[in-house]
């Protein structure tokens, strides 16, 4: 036994043969049985109503695999060896069956005859037991290891960590622990260095639950009449074990997704100590995502959906950090699906969701990033970024502090770590608090407030209305109810409406802005911050026009956009996702090649064809029998009642939709596609703008193309003039080394009879001549030395950097040089040294490529 794979093979073979019934693994998102559990996080979970005698399990014996996710630890992810937020757990259940002597001799059979590991390395723990309950130390677990050979001086007695409880009530009791001794290299040295230190010496891979009593609301414990057992072995942790490896991340189950990062970022794992941090939570969060994204969580502000975000935007940075270019969570799903789609189905059933929900997040994200950068900027003044602002950056941008402190080192700042420190310990306390599902609560508090909020958005983007039920979620955090609302809730595609709500009665300047509108069938709630808002306050809610006219335009353009598809590839061209925001839409649709060049500028010229028609737009409600009958197309595998919402742009097309449009289409105002690609198989993206975007995307593209006119009309100029100056005779190009490694050519040169320009000039000319090509090129002009490294863009993905080989380079003729990635100039005082700088030059791009 020796990968991932035969560990959870043969656990579930082994305790079948024991008698056990398999289950399957239940869902990461928990049944509704227990509202206050997010997400799964013990393979005991999902059966909790066994062990709470709520109802009769299917056998006696189970043993399953279960996926689990735990946030506890979330920053300890990437930090430690061990430490996961998505993991399998393997687990053995007893109900009223074998209890503390049979747990403890089928886990001793399987990890020595089944893993085979080395009994001398093996410790147990057991419960120390307290005196407040009476409880002295677990007599029988010890002397249950000690029967199956493990001496009693590596039987650990621990405190209350070693004591399970289901709640403040309930079943509770004694656990055990099965740790496996890494070495004394990985471990901290001290005398009383032993399971339980916090070093990475020994690893707990197996715990033992045994239920054995039942506490009482005055803290009492009674026996329980039927004992159970509850145990767990961390998949991954078995597996480092059996391996051999240094870390959960260098087992074979991550190998795939490891490899893809340091490949993608050109960033090698253990490269520092960044590095490896970075490429761990990369690959961690990339398998959590992935999972979540599976089950239908999709990111957001509260509960799960909080969960999901964090993980994607703790990725997104330290990918970033790594070299990896936004976008690619939508490439590390699918090498995660790729890795663990044969033992899981959902992820290969629901990959294009999976890269949908992600890609759209990471989008997002970046756009907060840029907001983000923005505060940074205007709080960084003076000598230190406050707590206040630390903590604002990460709680409102997603800012990790590591990220505030590299950015305000760089500018010779620091950040005030005790101020930051206490905000986050302010936070956990009302996370503590409020650890009910948040979802859930708001649903609950809008059921509860025993009325429908009315959307009158269709109509009205202002207007006068009420609080009809207000609840402080956490300090300064609101959740509300407006008898009539203008805010478009996100949904059907359509992001939700910017706004704000302002109330007289609140106090002068009392002005909320809308964080989120939670959408419930035909319902909805907000999600505020402010202050002195109550229910029954009057207020004034105004939807921010400047986002909603372009999101209404961009939206109609994509009723526009999905019929010129079918036109122009076929009926097969059906919408399988969109996303309509004030900037841009985005329009993903089933194909399964790319476009042609003249497929393309059909659509772009059939869209504004229907834009300049100007075709009134009507919306109406119908039975949607009747909708269909009208041909309106409907989205696949969305649900809809009796009555639907057609949206008709006149004479183009009806489809079931419940968003916002401009009343006809010339609103729309122009309609450009920026971009069309894969995103997944048999699927495809087109995003375009329109409206004001448009217009100043064609403006932009107009000013580049006059740019470059001139530009060429310079260079005309220029080699008419040239050959009287250098009086006919060319630059003499003396090639010093040209060699080939991974399809890349690599060519130095020395060069006679140019200057600095006239040798950047050369360079372009052996980079286009050899593409793709890393060249270097020196010369020596008035006795001083000029460098040029001039590399094939593809090369800047591959992590070689033309200011790092320059300076390399010009570090040997006594200079400095700077420049992009790409590209990159130099200087010196020294000629004699010019042939050694450029086979310097040439070292540093064969060792980085
Ligand atoms: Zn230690
Ligand atoms: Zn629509």
């Amino acid at each position: 036994m020796r990968t991932s794979a035969e560990l959870r093979e043969g656990y579930l073979s082994y305790f079948q043969s024991k008698g056990h019934l398999l289950t399957p693994s239940s869902s990461l998102v928990p049944a509704a049985y227990d509202p206050s559990v997010l997400l799964t996080t013990a393979g005991m979970q999902p059966l909790m109503p066994y062990f709470l005698g709520l109802e009769q399990p299917p056998a006696p014996r189970l043993a399953s695999v279960q996926k689990c996710f735990r946030t506890t630890d979330i920053d300890e992810v990437g930090a430690t060896a061990r430490h996961l937020t998505f993991f399998e757990m393997l687990g053995n259940f007893s109900f009223g069956d074998y209890f503390k002597d049979g747990a403890i001799d089928l886990a001793w059979e399987f990890v020595t005859g089944h893993m085979k590991l080395d009994p001398a390395k093996l410790w147990a723990t057991v419960y120390r037991g307290n005196p407040a309950h009476s409880l002295g130390p677990d007599e029988a677990a010890i002397a249950a290891w000690e029967r199956v050979g493990i001496p009693s001086e590596r039987i650990v007695r621990l405190g209350e960590d070693n004591f399970w409880s289901a709640g403040p009530t309930g079943p509770c009791g004694p656990c055990s622990e099965i740790y496996y001794d890494m070495g004394p290299e990985l471990g901290c040295g001290k005398p009383d260095c032993a399971p339980g230190c916090s070093c990475d010496r020994y690893l707990e891979f197996w715990n033992l639950v045994f239920t054995e009593f039942e506490q009482h609301s005055d803290g009492r414990l009674t026996p329980l009449p039927r004992q159970n057992i509850d145990t767990g072995m961390g998949l991954e942790r078995g597996s480092v074990i059996l391996q051999g490896a240094g870390s959960v991340y260098e087992i074979d189950s991550f190998q795939e997704i490891m490899d893809w990062v340091a490949e993608a970022s050109g960033t090698r794992y253990g490269e520092s100590e960044a590095a490896t941090k970075a490429h761990r939570v990369v690959a961690d969060h990339g398998r959590g995502m992935v999972f979540l994204a599976a089950e239908g969580v999709k990111p957001g502000n509260l509960g799960r959906s909080y969960i999901l975000r964090r993980v994607i935007r703790r990725a997104v940075q330290h990918g970033s950090r790594l070299g990896l270019e936004a976008p690619f969570l939508s490439r590390l799903a699918e090498v995660v699906i790729e890795q663990m789609g044969g033992v899981y189905p959902e992820l290969k059933e629901h990959s294009q969701e999976i890269a949908i929900v992600l890609s759209d997040e990471e989008e997002r994200f970046s756009q907060t990033l840029d907001r983000g950068m923005r505060l940074f900027t205007d709080v960084a003044k003076g000598k230190q970024v406050s707590g206040d602002d630390a903590f604002k950056l990460h709680d409102t941008y997603g800012f990790p502090v590591e990220l505030t402190r590299e950015l305000a080192g760089e500018r010779g700042m620091s950040v005030d770590e005790k101020g930051f420190a206490k905000r986050m310990e302010e936070q956990r306390e009302r996370s503590r608090a409020g650890v009910k599902g948040e979802n859930l609560r708001v649903a609950e508090f809008s059921k509860e407030a025993g009325f429908k909020t009315e959307f009158v958005g269709y109509e009205k983007t202002e207007l006068l209305t009420q609080i009809g039920a207000l609840e402080e979620i956490a300090e300064g955090l609101f959740i509300a109810k407006l008898r009539e609302s203008p805010f478009y809730p996100e949904g059907g595609g359509q992001i939700g409406d910017q706004g704000f709500i302002e109330s007289e009665e609140a106090g002068a300047d009392a002005r909320a802005e809308i964080e989120q509108t939670f959408r419930f069938e035909d319902d909805q709630a907000l999600l505020f911050r402010g202050e002195g808002f109550k229910a029954g306050d009057r207020v004034r809610a105004a939807v921010l026009w400047s986002a909603r006219f372009p999101t209404m335009a961009n939206h109609t353009a994509t009723h526009l956009l999905h019929k010129a598809l079918q036109q122009v590839l076929g009926e097969h061209a059906r919408q399988a996702g969109s996303a309509v925001r004030p900037e841009k839409l985005r329009f993903d649709f089933s194909h399964d090649k790319a476009l042609t060049a003249a497929e393309r500028e059909e659509i772009e010229r059939l869209v504004n064809e229907d834009v300049f028609a100007n075709h009134p737009v009507h919306t109406f409600v119908t039975p949607i029998a009747e909708a269909k009958e009208l041909g309106a197309m409907a989205l696949f595998g969305e649900k809809y009642g009796d009555m639907v919402r057609v949206v008709e742009v006149q004479d183009v097309s009806r489809e079931l939709c419940g968003g916002t449009h401009v009343r006809s289409s010339a609103e729309i105002g122009a309609f450009v596609i920026t971009s069309e690609g894969s995103i997944g198989s048999g699927l495809r993206r087109i995003e375009a703008v329109t409206s004001g975007a448009a217009v100043n995307l064609l403006r932009e593209r107009a000013a580049e193309g006059e740019k470059l006119q001139s530009e060429l009309e310079r260079v005309r100029k220029e080699a008419k003039k040239r050959p009287s100056e250098a009086g006919g005779a060319g630059p003499e190009i003396a090639i010093a080394r040209e060699e080939e490694l991974g399809g890349v050519k690599i060519v130095v040169a020395e060069v006679k009879g140019v200057d600095a320009e006239g040798l950047l000039a050369v360079s372009d000319q052996l980079k286009n001549k050899n593409a793709p090509a890393a060249v270097v090129v020196g010369a020596v002009e008035d006795g001083r030395v000029n460098l040029v490294c001039n590399f094939d863009k593809s090369l800047e993905e591959r992590g070689l950097d033309a200011v790092a080989v320059v300076r390399a380079a010009a570090a040997l003729v006594g200079g400095g040089g700077g420049g992009r990635a790409g590209m990159a100039r130099a200087g010196g005082k020294d000629p004699a040294k010019l042939p050694e700088a450029l086979q310097a030059a040439a070292e540093a791009i064969l060792s980085a490529l």
